[in-house]
């Protein structure tokens, strides 16, 4: 079976400063607390873990030491209060998010009615949704558009991991409704190019082997674009869960990982791929 990697694939800058930051903040030896997992990957969670990187589900229950800010970013508020408490803020917010956190004030202060396409409940958005003075509409299609729109002059700004196509979607359904349209595509170049490269390679493959958490929205995504063109693709966070059965009759693998997986969890799957054979 030949097995072919994605031409990018794996753990993107934010996440891997990110995953800098925390563990420089562990080495100066204060306490270490991340407001939610740093990182959507299970098995680097527990790897920061074991280097004294701990993980705190709300700032409550943080009361000394070190807060790191992960890469999806969070609300002003957050950080405010942390400083308020005395707590040592590491802000590890990925500069590509801070790019949407500055389109959502700009657009807010200007008066557009914004627009976040993207998943509501996700941090990052919730982070973006706090610049825009948590007045911003949220949606995951075209068709969670209101009926009627606050005003007609509207602003877009992107969650960082979604699809270009979905962009494209939702700016072609405002356009007949507004008199003034505003794009910000905040889409971080990493995601684009890691659903690019792995819908280049679902094309040319039997199979199809998406690496990352399961609770990772962009290798989740990264497994639906797979899928439009290769009914075959499987998503696994480790080796483990790879079943010899889905490679049945197949001469060609493909592997493509998301931004959030790191490249030794890559490297174990295609290791076990490989021994398959
Ligand atoms: S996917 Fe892009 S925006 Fe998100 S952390 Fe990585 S580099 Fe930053």
């Amino acid at each position: 079976m030949r097995v072919e990697v994605a031409q990018y694939a794996g753990v993107c800058y934010g996440v891997e400063r990110a995953l800098k930051l925390a563990e420089e903040a562990a080495e100066s030896g204060t306490t270490v607390h991340t407001l939610g997992p740093l990182i959507h990957n299970p098995q680097a969670v527990e790897a920061l873990r074991a280097k004294g990187v701990e993980v705190a589900t709300c700032l409550d229950e943080v009361d000394a030491g070190t807060l790191v800010i992960r890469s999806h970013g969070v609300d002003p508020a957050i950080i405010e209060t942390a400083r308020e408490k005395g707590l040592d803020v590491v802000d590890a917010t990925c500069p590509h998010v801070s790019k949407a956190h500055v389109a959502a004030g700009e657009l807010r202060d200007a008066g557009y009615t914004v627009v976040i396409v993207g998943e509501a409940d996700h941090p990052e958005v919730e982070g973006i949704m706090a610049h825009a003075g948590g007045q911003a509409l949220v949606v995951e299609s075209a068709e969670e558009l209101p009926e009627r729109l606050p005003s007609r002059r509207v602003g877009i700004v992107v969650q960082t991991t979604q699809s270009e196509s979905l962009l494209a979607e939702v700016v072609a359904a405002l356009v007949p409704r507004v008199t003034e349209l505003r794009v910000y595509n905040t889409i971080c170049s990493a995601t684009a190019k890691r659903q690019r490269s792995a819908a280049e390679l679902a094309e040319s493959v039997d199979v199809v082997v998406v690496v990352g958490g399961h609770n990772s929205g962009n290798t989740t995504r990264l497994v639906e674009i797979c899928r439009e063109s290769n009914p075959r693709t499987y998503h696994v966070e480790t080796a483990d869960e790879l079943d010899s059965s889905w490679f049945a009759g197949a001469s060609s693998v493909g592997v493509a990982a998301g931004a959030s997986t790191p490249e030794q969890q890559m490297r174990g799957v295609i290791q076990a791929i490989e021994a398959m054979e």
